[in-house]
């Protein structure tokens, strides 16, 4: 019998992959401290959950479970397509944006391509670019956690396929301007596909961030991603979409799985996108809050990066880790980050309640050194 060399079991780029490691849920903390009353200030959630219109939607689809939900998702693009009025074929869904980050990658680009991305942002571009097996570039924030758009044009190599920018970033909250979107757009190789990950852009109050829906025009190959996970409050649902030429949504389609969005979360969206004063409600209390709890913080001598999102990313000055830890003792949980940030943690922004509590935890943190 001839002598077989045994293959490893994956993939070199397999072997790299890291599971995502999300926020630590409640219930998890209460048992592992034999507390209650524990606090989740670490996956950016809405602290309101979902309007009651969609909540009664979604109790009435739970009837209908036993079909396979509509394969082409018409309904609820149909929504989306309203809302932001431009075609049905422009918008595709997704089991929540992350699918569709994944679906980018394995769609646009492939082995020998090259993409774009900032550092810190969303880990789920790195874990796409390594799970098609592409290079990438990782731009880093400059000073105060900016994003650089010039150093982001400038890694942009005769390969590259994609370029990614969270707008406003996660976990950092910083936007890019209208004008280095503008500059952005136009000077980006026509070939390259432009994702912007619009996931917060409900809670920008800038004035000078826009949406790059208002700038498709100079981008052919521009994709928009937008989630109801955030500003909506259905991250336990999984809906999110993109939205671009209807060249690059349909090779999105081809590439898709099968019924990939669920019957329940497709009944959420038309009624989730009609309900627009249930999100301005949020999303102005979000901003009030925003600049409410920065002051805070930044009273007890820490320092909040400025933020566009739901959430701050706040320096403590030491190994986010320990801090995490203390904060946890006192049932509150956080979201430590990885270096080079990791005397950071972000805190998603809660009730006036939660974050009074996470204030206080953060207090005597800052007092027990
Ligand atoms: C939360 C988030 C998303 C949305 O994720 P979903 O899969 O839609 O829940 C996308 N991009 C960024 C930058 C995010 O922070």
């Amino acid at each position: 019998m001839s002598q077989r060399e045994q293959k490893p079991l994956v993939p070199p780029n397999v072997e790299r992959m890291i599971a995502y490691k999300p926020g630590k849920p409640i219930e998890e903390l209460e048992r592992e401290l034999g507390i209650t009353g524990a606090i989740k200030l670490a996956s950016n959630e809405n602290p309101f959950g979902p309007s009651p219109k969609v909540l009664a939607a979604m109790r009435a689809a739970v009837e209908d479970v036993r079909f396979y939900p509509d394969g082409a998702g018409h309904e609820a693009r149909s929504a989306i397509a309203r809302f932001l009025s431009r075609p049905t074929e422009e918008v595709v869904i997704g089991n929540g944006s992350n699918e569709l980050i994944d679906l980018i990658c394995r769609t646009f680009a492939a082995p020998g391509d090259h993409m774009v991305f900032g550092k810190p942002s969303f880990v789920c571009y790195w874990l796409g670019a390594t799970a098609t097996n592409v290079d990438y570039t990782e731009v880093p924030l400059i000073e105060n956690l900016a994003w650089d758009v010039q150093a982001m044009l400038d890694a942009v190599t005769p390969r590259t396929k994609i370029l990614f920018l969270a707008n406003p970033n996660n976990p950092t909250g910083a936007h890019i301007s209208e004008d280095e979107l503008v500059h952005l757009l136009s000077s980006l190789p026509e070939d390259v596909v432009a994702v912007l990950d619009e996931a917060y852009f409900e809670f920008a109050t800038a004035d000078d961030y826009a949406t790059a829906l208002k700038h498709l025009h100079l981008h052919e190959r521009t994709l928009v991603l937008r989630t109801l996970s955030k500003a909506y409050g259905l991250a336990g649902m999984r809906v999110g979409y993109a939205t671009g030429p209807a060249a690059l949504v349909g090779y999105l389609h081809r590439m898709r799985a099968p019924f990939n969005v669920n019957l329940v979360a497709q009944a959420a969206v038309a009624p989730a996108l009609e309900d627009q004063a249930w999100v301005q409600r949020y999303v102005d209390f979000n901003a009030e809050e925003r600049v409410r709890v920065a002051a805070a913080l930044r009273e007890l001598g820490l320092r909040p990066a400025p933020s566009q999102g739901n959430f701050l990313l706040v320096d403590f000055g030491r190994p986010g880790r320990d801090v995490y830890d203390v904060l946890l003792r006192r049932g509150v949980i956080t979201r430590p980050m990885p270096a080079p940030i990791d005397t950071w943690l972000r805190i998603s922004l809660g009730t006036r309640e939660e974050n009074d509590r996470m204030l206080s935890a953060a207090a005597e943190e800052v007092r027990g050194r």
